[in-house]
């Protein structure tokens, strides 16, 4: 769990786990006050993964080669340790994936912004979606500029 490795049932609130505790601090306020929220409406938030260290990312993206069959398609699923925005402590993978239509329909009221069209569980925080709405989603990873 050093690692960021995350068992089943985390919240947003579950501070003791390094993949909550190492979350960027805007983006874990965010999630807390959506998660909030999302209870009043009946709905539990948990955290699938959220920062991971490099090692842990490293490994992740070891098994999607051997699952996908190559570094360019596993490319669609996992960054790698140097580009992960999981790594920096940028990203969260929210679920079950019955709560993802919560965040994806009131997820902007808090910043917070599904990034890959393929990916319903991946929330970044973009501050300005509060104002603007989230900005355009990428079709999958390898159409992102910052993970080449
Ligand atoms: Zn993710």
């Amino acid at each position: 769990m050093a690692d960021g490795v995350v068992p089943d049932g985390v919240t947003v609130f579950d501070n003791n786990y390094p993949a909550v505790a190492r979350l960027d601090p805007a983006l874990a306020a965010a999630l807390r006050r959506a998660a909030t929220d999302a209870a009043g409406d009946g709905v539990k938030l948990l955290v699938n993964s959220g920062w991971r260290s490099p090692k842990y990312q490293g490994q992740l993206l070891r098994e999607a080669i051997s699952k996908y069959g190559s570094r360019e398609k596993a490319a669609r699923w996992v960054a790698s340790p140097s580009t992960s925005a999981h790594v920096s402590g940028k990203a969260v993978d929210i679920g079950p994936l019955a709560a993802t239509p919560w965040l994806s329909r009131h997820g902007a009221r808090y910043g917070l912004c599904q990034i890959y069209s393929d990916e319903p569980w991946h929330y970044e925080r973009r501050p300005s979606a509060s104002v603007h709405g989230c900005p355009p989603r990428y079709a999958d990873p390898t159409h992102d500029p910052r993970l080449k």
